[in-house]
């Protein structure tokens, strides 16, 4: 999944686009795609189109069923480091962004982010005003937290 393009088959462009035609049986890869494409519907509705795009793919690889463990890993290297700019490791990052989020604020802060993005239209009063934070405040944190998550 990482450095993937989106999420194997699926797409959301406004509308939910699943490839359905081979299916004989809903398998549980199709219920993580589905889950994966109607997230990010959900998120367009919530957020309109300011939705910062590591935001949308986390979420989106969260309640598909993501794992953090293999994100984390991932994401930083033996000696503890990790680079938060780095386009391969784009949706492992992602992942461990908003796992952050959700164990520090909670799913309930996540939606009042999205619906401040809607209102502000700008990631960065956004931040501060659902979560009080600024965008390097809110790195800082992570990149703490994440080095926490290795094990
Ligand atoms: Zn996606």
């Amino acid at each position: 999944m990482t450095g993937a393009p989106d999420w194997a088959g699926g797409l959301y462009d406004g509308k939910v686009r699943l490839p359905v035609g081979h299916l004989s049986r809903i398998t549980p890869e199709f219920q993580a795609l589905l889950a994966h494409e109607l997230t990010h519907a959900l998120i367009r509705a919530k957020a309109g189109t300011s939705c910062p795009r590591w935001l949308h793919e986390g979420l989106a690889q969260h309640y598909q069923g993501g794992d953090l463990g293999e994100a984390v890993a991932s994401v930083v290297d033996a000696s503890g480091e990790t680079s938060l700019a780095d386009p391969a490791r784009f949706y492992a990052l992602s992942l461990a962004r908003v796992e952050f989020l959700i164990d520090r604020h909670g799913t309930t802060r996540i939606m009042q982010l999205l619906e401040a993005l809607k209102t502000h239209g700008d990631y960065a009063a956004a931040l501060d005003d659902a979560l009080g934070l600024e965008p390097a405040r809110f790195d800082h944190d992570f990149v703490a937290w994440l080095k926490r998550q290795k094990r």
